[in-house]
């Protein structure tokens, strides 16, 4: 079976060319949304770092909201805190961050909402039927409403190599355990002949789980968080992660014991695999769902963690919408790999590729899809 994916191909980079191609969008697929009058409508949706330039622009969320208020439904954006350092990591910095980068209830036309607390802690816990993770905690709302929409910046990754709508959905819409458990025990360890002892990474690391020691930086794996800032922070690649120390909940072993079993050990497929049972739990729970994946300014890092210095690694693509998220990332993905040789070959390799599969062999969306171009 395959799923609809429409897709506006990017005609030009300023404002206007981007909106004109989101009105052909939303002009296509107004009759897919099922909003009924008063229902409210929650849309996911991240503005990224502070020091994030390249989130989506407000002016391309306005008439995405102003179509759901046509409907005369009630929109709200939402997101949740990060585990990591910054202003999203409570709920006051970062609705003030929200007005600083613009996207106020007075100029977007809704109001948003931070969903899991002032402290990212506030939601309800679930057990859940998978080999990767066990419990996952989700803000309330989401067993209380009926649609879902979610907008997408596409990037790089610095664990799976490509950040779009199941990661939004993933790592956006559960609370701060969760995120956690998803890292799991994902932790990195310092090269001391590669290590200046600059200090960059202890200041990147929200935790204070890294402390100079003999002229090296030390990472203490007890209170480290596996969140991987440090990493971003070292602009002398001495920080790593051995991939294999982490463990498998469907047999209990560490995955280091596994290297003999090339499906479940590589790199951080793991790590994919538990966003993938996450993204699939949150969106059970939603009857109708859809997704637009805005593929242009793709920088090698996601949006919680790129600057204005961050590299652009693709060629800009479009605008994509689907109702089956995996369709959908898998249509932008491979555009995007069509355009741009060189992606796949970024690290980490194949990562993003094992965790689509997965998505689609778990039945979360389909692997195929009708590309119709608008
Ligand atoms: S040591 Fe690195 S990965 Fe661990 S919590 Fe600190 S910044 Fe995050
Ligand atoms: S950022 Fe890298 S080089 Fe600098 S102290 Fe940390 S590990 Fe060492």
């Amino acid at each position: 079976m395959k799923s609809d994916v429409f897709f506006v191909p990017e005609k030009g980079a300023d404002i206007r060319a981007r909106l004109s191609a989101l009105l052909t969008l939303l002009r296509r697929i107004e009759k897919d949304l099922p909003y009924a009058k008063d229902e409210f409508i929650p849309v996911k949706f991240t503005i990224g770092d502070s020091r994030c330039i390249y989130n989506i622009h407000p002016e391309m969320v306005k008439p995405i909201i102003a179509l759901i208020k046509k409907k005369k439904a009630k929109p709200f954006l939402f997101d949740t805190n990060v585990i990591y350092s910054g202003q999203r990591q409570n709920t006051v910095d970062h609705l003030n961050l929200v007005q600083n980068k613009g996207f106020g209830a007075y100029r977007i036309g809704a109001p948003y909402v931070i969903v899991d607390g002032i402290f990212g802690q506030d939601g309800k816990e679930f057990s859940i039927s998978s080999d990767y993770i066990k419990k996952i905690k989700v803000p309330s709302f989401i067993t209380m409403l009926d649609s879902l929409l979610v907008l997408s910046h596409v990037t790089g990754h610095i664990l799976t190599g490509f950040a779009s709508s199941l990661k939004n959905v993933a790592m956006g819409m559960v609370t701060r355990a969760t995120k956690l458990a998803q890292h799991s025990s994902i932790k990195p360890h310092i090269i001391k002949d590669k290590c200046t002892m600059c200090g960059y990474c202890i200041v990147a690391c929200s935790v204070r789980a890294i402390s100079a020691k003999s002229a090296k930086a030390v990472i203490n794996q007890e209170k480290c968080i596996g969140c991987g800032e440090c990493i971003c922070a070292c602009k002398f690649d001495a920080i790593f992660i051995h991939w294999e120390d982490d463990d498998d909940l469907s047999t209990g072993l560490p995955m280091r014991a596994q290297v003999d079993h090339p499906d479940t050990f590589d790199g951080g497929v793991l790590f994919a695999k538990r966003m993938i049972d996450v993204a699939g739990f949150v969106l059970s729970k939603f009857k109708h769902k859809f997704f637009i994946n805005f593929a242009f300014d793709i920088t090698k890092e996601c949006d919680c963690i790129s600057t204005k210095t961050d590299p652009i690694i693709a060629k800009n693509i479009g605008i994509l919408a689907s109702s089956d998220p995996v369709s959908l990332d898998i249509a932008t993905l491979d555009l995007i790999n069509k355009e741009n040789p060189q992606f796949r070959t970024l690290r980490p390799h194949g990562v993003c590729n094992k965790m689509l599969d997965y998505a689609a062999k778990t039945k979360l969306g389909n692997s195929k899809y009708n590309l119709i171009i608008l």
